[in-house]
């Protein structure tokens, strides 16, 4: 199964990504996560990356995509994966689908979570993250209104919503229902 999550930031898509992942056995494949490695970890991509992230900025398609490109040539995803945080413009999601293309493959679904505004500033400065500043959170959810949510008129055809409020298993186990639907 080839699903790609997309969220608000704060709506816990990493949370859900990780629950699913293990439901579903499909690895979890985070762009988040992917870039805090390499800035973690000081790589050329890393030190490229990391003033974007302090920001909330996207970092540029081209690296984003570059990266996401060799991490879906792992051997572990020819079977479905779980994105999470990628595509989160509709260039990279072209990207992505040329990606698959070249493998005869396509997504399956889209899964949007939603949550009120007031819940997701709670959650994010509950987390705590370095890029999880008032400022920076703001910016990101500019961000996300302007870039990512043109996704999810891209994505209507295979789109999924679920309300990401309540107990974390209540949420997951909308989405695996909502899931085992879309067949
Ligand atoms: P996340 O962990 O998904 O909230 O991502 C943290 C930060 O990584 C974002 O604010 C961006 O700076 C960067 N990032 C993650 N995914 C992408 C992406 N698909 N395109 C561009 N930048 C990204």
């Amino acid at each position: 199964m080839r699903l790609v999550l997309i969220g608000p930031p704060g709506v816990g898509k990493g949370t859900q990504a990780a629950i699913l992942s293990r439901r579903l056995g499909v690895p979890h494949v985070s762009s988040g996560d992917l870039f805090r490695e390499h800035v973690a970890r000081r790589t050329p991509l890393g030190r490229e990356a990391g003033r974007y992230l302090d920001k909330g900025e996207l970092v540029p398609d081209h690296v984003t995509g570059g990266m996401l490109r060799r991490r879906l040539e792992q051997p572990d995803t020819q079977r479905g994966f779980l994105l999470d945080g990628f595509p989160r413009t509709v260039p990279q999601a072209r990207e992505l689908a040329a990606i698959l293309d070249a493998d005869g493959a396509e997504l399956n679904t889209v899964l949007e979570f939603t949550a009120p505004e007031e819940v997701l500033e709670t959650r994010l400065l509950k987390r705590g993250r370095p890029d999880d500043t008032k400022e920076v959170i703001r910016y990101r959810q500019r961000v996300y209104e302007h870039r990512t949510a043109p996704l999810l008129d891209h994505y209507a055809d295979i789109l999924l919503t679920v309300e990401a409020v309540g107990p974390v298993d209540e949420i997951a186990g909308r989405a695996l229902r909502g899931l085992s639907m879309a067949g």
